[in-house]
């Protein structure tokens, strides 16, 4: 099986992570800048971020043969402070040109505050005058429905075309508004809370197998770095043909990777 990571942390994984990754079949991982399980106290301190996200950790998934590529934000989570998130998001701009980064990302919302909404619109006016592709986070639990309301209401309004736009952590009471609105959908596979193997593959019998697809976004937390080959025996086992299959761990995140510029295979 070979497959890509769409949505990984790798920055707070192990070695032996990567090796299982490589085992496993995992030829890219994609990186989205986030919380790194604890808040930066200074702009500074994502400066450092962005260059282990461009720089070091490319050379490290290397070591696995693994292509590794980055997305660049300020996470929602610590964008409460508008004036902090933007001294933030003025260093952003010299790391685009960097070969392994897509674009914005993780931006959205977190606990769907004022601040997180304005600076979730900044970074989009940020993608769109680089014309680059947007990754966006979803709020937890009780706050999804409504934060991905939200999004979706913010994007339509932004006028980016939805097709370079993907909403990850959906659900099944949120898949459908994504996907009918023309965005694309990314599942999280987690082994406490979001998607389990089998959930998420009632979610593709129910709402299709265009424009998905799933991802570990393993963390500091309890997470599974291979969570995606492990719901790819899922599919296995519910007679899914191989095509099928690649089709969910392959040909769609290499699709709409291939948007950005600076993905190649
Ligand atoms: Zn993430």
């Amino acid at each position: 099986m070979k497959y890509i990571e769409p949505h990984a942390h790798m920055v707070s994984r192990t070695t032996d992570d990567y090796q299982a990754m490589a085992l496993a079949g995992c030829e890219i991982i994609c990186e989205p800048a986030f919380w790194a399980g604890f808040d930066r106290t200074s702009a500074q301190g994502f400066y450092d971020y962005y260059c282990q996200l461009t720089d070091y950790e490319p050379a490290r998934a290397a070591k696995f043969g693994i292509k590794h590529h980055s997305w660049l934000c300020i996470n929602p989570k610590e964008a409460e402070d508008v004036g902090f998130a933007r001294e933030v998001m003025s260093i952003i701009p010299e790391f685009l040109d960097k070969p392994n980064v897509l674009g914005i990302g993780e931006i959205g919302l977190n606990k769907n505050t004022t601040s997180e909404l304005k600076i979730f619109e900044e970074h989009l006016a940020l993608a769109k005058e680089h014309d680059l592709p947007i990754l966006i986070h979803t709020p937890h639990l009780e706050d999804k429905l409504k934060g991905t309301r939200l999004i979706v209401d913010v994007l339509k309004n932004s006028q980016i075309d939805p097709a370079k736009i993907i909403i990850d952590h959906v659900e099944e009471h949120t898949a459908g508004l994504v996907l009918t609105e023309g965005f694309w959908a990314g599942m999280t596979l987690y082994p406490e809370s979001k998607c389990s193997a089998p959930r998420a593959v009632d979610i593709l019998e129910n709402f299709g197998m265009e424009n998905i697809w799933m991802n570990s976004a393993c963390d500091w937390g309890v997470s599974d770095p291979i969570a995606v080959p492990k719901c790819a025996i899922e599919m296995k086992k519910r007679k899914y043909s191989p095509k099928e299959i690649e089709k969910i761990i392959y040909d769609n995140p290499l699709r709409f990777l291939s948007q950005s510029k600076n993905f190649n295979i």
